[in-house]
């Protein structure tokens, strides 16, 4: 094991031949314009390489520092290395909340909006999106700061990493708001497909697990309204019911780490995320894929998980549908597309999970289906990534003018063709 150790599903061991973590944005300066290499590391929930460096690998977690509220523009700045679920609990003592949050809260802010992540919803976008400004550290050791006028702003939120160290994000915030959790378990696919854009429209927030261990049923649909703006809920036709009792999106397992259901209203906080805040599991038993396709053919591209359900299953621990609203973000896999994003929670079996991806995305390719940064996917088609960005070339001109050196580049990145 080298110095850097492992990430959180522990699938790989980081292979840089340092770790740091600066206390002063000097310290942070002086790292980067003296090494040849540097890569910044959030929380590690990353599946591949993306966070990975030969040289020097950066956290920027103890930077820490408090963030600053701005009232009245309705902003937050914040450390770049903060979680989100801590910046969650500081704005809501504060009576103010975030549009949305993805399904675990222990990721970092930077790390999160680097590669794309986001939650579901009809009309919430990634969690990029609600960037309006990034502070990093660029390749010659000075601190940069893109806001959303900028005319490279597009770049620079998700960017996988490639731009700098990013120190502190600027984010959107609206008042606190509460939400209501309900599970509805067991719906006909046929039923959810025909309908596909009501179920969706049900609430501020859905998601439909499955295990396609029946390629025909969903097992579950995970139903997030907004008391003070309800949405209509989910059609009757679907002649689905709440659970009786708690559920965790895996068959038999416990619910305890998952957050209040049963339609009781709570703070964003507390049902935005599937798994609460105070549960940390220290190491995933899991890997993840995920596809973004275009919201028009996501009904056609869960079709196809259909048919490969016999090939899916057996490598599956779940699978969760999502909807993303378009973003402006010019690498963002919902980037200009509303989409459906088709999430895969593998069993931590890696051989026969990347043996089977070229398959999947073969699959998906049709659909112009984007893989999410952050997981596993099959790097060596990525000659067409490209194709599917129309501003990756774009990108790579901001990312030669701001890293000439090359210092952020990684094995990823070149994989990648960036
Ligand atoms: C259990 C689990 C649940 C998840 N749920 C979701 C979900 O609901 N939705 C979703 O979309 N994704 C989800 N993900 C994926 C996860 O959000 C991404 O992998 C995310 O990038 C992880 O953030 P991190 O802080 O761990 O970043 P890391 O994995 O540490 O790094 C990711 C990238 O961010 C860059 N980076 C990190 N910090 C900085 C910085 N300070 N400056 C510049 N670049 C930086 C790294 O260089 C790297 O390129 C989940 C992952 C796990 C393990």
């Amino acid at each position: 094991m080298t110095a850097a150790g492992a990430n959180w599903a522990g699938n790989l061991t980081y292979s840089a031949r340092e770790l740091v973590a600066p206390a002063t944005i000097d310290e942070l300066r002086r790292v980067v314009a003296s090494a040849p290499r540097v890569k910044a590391l959030g929380s590690r929930h990353s599946f591949n390489r993306i966070a990975d460096t030969d040289g020097v690998l950066v956290s920027t977690a103890a930077l820490g520092g408090e963030p600053e509220l701005d009232s009245e523009h309705a902003l937050v700045r914040a450390p770049a290395g903060m979680r989100y679920g801590e910046l969650a609990r500081w704005l809501q003592e504060r009576g103010w909340a975030l549009e949305n949050l993805a399904s675990l809260p222990h990721i970092s802010l930077a790390g999160a909006v680097s590669t794309g992540t986001h939650g579901s919803g009809d009309r919430n976008a990634s969690l990029a999106e609600a960037v309006e400004a990034v502070e990093f550290v660029g390749s010659d050791g000075d601190v940069h700061r893109l806001a959303r006028d900028d005319a490279d702003f597009g770049g620079a939120v998700v960017a996988l990493g490639a731009l700098g160290v990013s120190t502190a994000l600027e984010l959107r915030v609206e008042p606190t708001f509460d939400v209501a959790q309900t599970v509805y378990p067991d719906a006909a696919l046929d039923r959810v497909l025909e309908r596909y854009d009501a179920v969706t429209a049900a609430a501020y927030s859905v998601s439909l697990f499955t295990t396609w261990q029946d390629p025909d049923r969903v097992d579950q649909i995970w139903v997030k309204d907004r008391p003070g703006r309800p949405g209509p809920g989910l059609p009757d036709e679907l002649g689905v019911s709440p659970a009786g009792k708690p559920l965790h999106p895996l068959p038999g397992v416990s619910a305890e780490p998952c957050t209040t259901q049963g339609g009781v209203p709570g703070p964003w906080l507390a049902r935005l995320p599937h798994f609460r805040l105070e549960f940390t599991p220290s190491a995933g038993d899991e890997l993840q894929s995920e596809y973004l396709v275009p919201r028009t053919v996501g009904v056609a591209a869960i079709e196809v998980l259909r048919g490969l359900a016999a090939r899916i299953a057996p490598l599956l621990q779940v699978c969760e549908l999502r909807t993303v609203a378009a973003d402006t973000q010019w690498l963002a896999p919902s980037s200009g597309r509303d989409s459906v994003a088709l999430h895969f929670t593998w069993k931590p079996l890696q051989h026969e999970v990347e043996a089977f991806l070229p398959e999947l995305e073969s699959a998906l390719a049709p659909f112009d289906a984007r893989p999410h940064w952050g997981k596993l996917f099959d790097t060596t088609a990525a000659s067409r990534l490209p194709g599917l960005y129309p501003e990756w070339a774009r990108f790579a001109g901001l990312r030669d003018r701001l890293d000439p050196r090359r210092v952020f580049v990684n094995g990823f990145l070149e994989a990648i063709g960036l």
